[in-house]
C-alpha cells in the first residue's frame, strides 16, 4: 500500500539500515519497545509485534552497560528489522551499542549531565565518530521536558525558541563535522507546541528530515486525538518524514501505535481530517508511552485508573500527568496541576513542582481524589 503523505518539502534522504527517510520517500511509521531491554525474549517478541504491524523502525531504550549483551542478542534475533537505540541519559555507551543497531538517538538536553569536563561539541563529535565508524544514522531528539539548560538560559520564557534553537545548533554541529545522515525531532505533549516548533524548525532547516511525535499523548482515545491534531496539520503541509505515535498501552496492545500512525497518514493523504472543537478545553491527562525504564508494570493500569477516577472533573481545565519512571517522571510532571510518577513499589504525588508524598499503588488513588477535589473547590471559588 502506498502510504506516502503529500510532501512539498525537499529534504535530503537519510539512510537508516535498509530504509531511506526523507528525500521524497514514503513517510515511515516507527515505534518503541516498552519492555525491559534486559528481558531479551520479551523485547524480541515486541520488536516483531511492532514490525509486523508496519513499523519501519523499532526503537529500544538503553541506559547502561548491563544491557549491552542483551542488545547483541536482540539484534541477532531481529535480523531484517531496522533498529534504533535511544541512549536516554547515557550517551557514553554509544560505541558499545553501535555494532548492533542502525541508528542512535541522543537528546541534546541530556549531554551536560555526564563528563562535565568535556564540551558539548566534543561529546557530539564523539557520537558522530561512532556513527560513522558503524555506518549509523543519528536522531537529534529534542524534548520540551528536557531542554538543554544553556538554551533555556539564552531564551528565558521562550521554551519554543529554546527547543528550536537547540535543534538548529546541533544541526550546525553536524554540518561542521560534515555529517549529513541525521534527522531531528522536536517533541512536546501539547499538540499546538508540536505544530509551532516543527513549523519553525522546518523553515529554518528545510533540508533536514523531521521525526514527528507528540510525547506523552496518553491513553486512547484522547492520546490519538492529540496526536492527530498535530500530525494532520504538519503532514498536510509536507512536514514529517517519519512519525511515532506515543500511547499509554499495555504491552500486548503496543502495536496499536503503529496501526494508528498508518491510519493518520492514509487519512491525511485522502483528505480526511478530524474535527473536535471542544477537545482540550477541559481535563487533560498526559501519560508517557512507557519504556524499558518502567519499574512496576502497574503503571499502565494506574494511568487507566487515574482516567476513570478523574472523569467527574472532565469540565475543569486541570492537567494530571502520570509518568512511568523516576528518571524522567519528576521533571516531566513539574508543569502539571497534579503529577504522579512511578517507582518500584510506590507512586510519588505532586502538585506542580511541590511534592505531596509517596503512596502505595493502591493508596495513591484516594489521595489523588482528595487533591483533585481541593483544586476543583479552588477553581469554583475563583469563578
Ligand atoms: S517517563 Fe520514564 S518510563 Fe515513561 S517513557 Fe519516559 S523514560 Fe520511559
Amino acid at each position: 500500500m502506498d502510504r506516502q503523505a503529500a510532501s512539498n518539502r525537499n529534504t535530503r534522504a537519510v539512510q537508516i539500515g535498509a530504509l531511506k527517510v526523507g528525500g521524497g520517500n514514503p513517510v515511515v511509521v516507527q515505534s518503541m519497545c516498552a519492555t525491559r531491554t534486559i528481558d531479551i525474549d520479551q523485547t524480541v517478541a515486541q520488536a516483531h509485534q511492532l514490525a509486523d504491524a508496519g513499523a519501519g523502525i523499532v526503537r529500544i531504550a538503553m541506559d547502561s552497560d548491563k544491557e549491552i549483551p542483551a542488545i547483541k542478542e536482540i539484534r541477532a534475533q531481529t535480523k531484517g528489522i531496522t533498529l534504533s537505540v535511544d541512549l536516554q541519559e547515557n550517551y557514553r555507551i554509544a560505541d558499545r551499542v553501535a555494532p548492533y543497531v542502525d541508528k542512535i538517538r541522543y537528546n541534546p538536553g541530556h549531554l551536560h549531565h555526564i563528563e562535565k569536563s568535556k564540551t558539548i561539541e566534543q561529546k557530539v563529535k564523539w557520537i558522530v565518530e561512532v556513527a560513522r565508524e558503524n555506518n549509523l544514522a543519528i536522531r537529534i531528539g529534542v524534548n520540551c521536558g528536557s531542554v538543554a539548560p544553556a538554551f533555556l538560559e539564552r531564551y528565558p520564557g521562550d521554551q519554543l525558541g529554546a527547543i528550536v534553537e537547540s535543534a538548529a545548533y546541533h544541526c550546525d554541529l553536524m554540518d561542521e563535522l560534515g555529517f549529513t545522515r541525521f534527522v531531528v525531532s522536536l517533541k512536546d505533549s501539547e499538540p499546538q507546541k508540536v505544530i509551532d516548533a516543527n513549523r519553525r524548525f522546518a523553515e529554518r532547516r528545510p533540508d533536514v528530515p523531521i521525526h514527528l511525535g507528540v510525547t506523552e499523548a496518553g491513553l486512547p482515545p484522547d492520546g490519538i486525538i492529540k496526536t492527530r491534531i498535530a500530525f494532520e496539520k504538519l503532514l498536510a503541509q509536507g512536514i514529517g518524514e517519519t512519525i511515532r505515535v506515543s500511547l499509554t498501552l499495555p504491552n500486548e496492545r503496543k502495536h496499536e501505535e503503529v496501526v494508528v500512525g498508518h491510519k493518520i497518514i492514509d487519512d491525511v493523504r485522502s483528505g480526511r481530517f478530524i474535527s473536535v472543537p471542544e477537545f482540550g478545553k477541559g481535563l487533560n491527562i498526559i501519560s508517557c508511552p512507557s519504556c524499558s525504564r518502567v519499574e512496576n508494570e502497574r503503571f499502565v493500569e494506574l494511568a487507566q485508573q487515574v482516567k476513570v477516577l478523574s472523569e467527574y472533573a472532565a469540565k475543569y481545565r486541570i492537567t494530571i500527568a502520570v509518568m512511568g519512571c523516576r528518571v524522567n517522571g519528576p521533571g516531566e510532571t513539574d508543569d502539571a496541576d497534579l503529577g504522579l510518577w512511578c517507582g518500584p513499589t510506590t507512586v510519588n504525588l505532586k502538585k506542580k513542582d511541590k511534592k505531596i508524598g509517596f503512596f502505595t499503588y493502591d493508596d495513591v488513588l484516594p489521595r489523588l481524589k482528595i487533591e483533585l477535589d481541593k483544586l476543583i473547590a479552588l477553581r469554583a471559588a475563583a469563578n
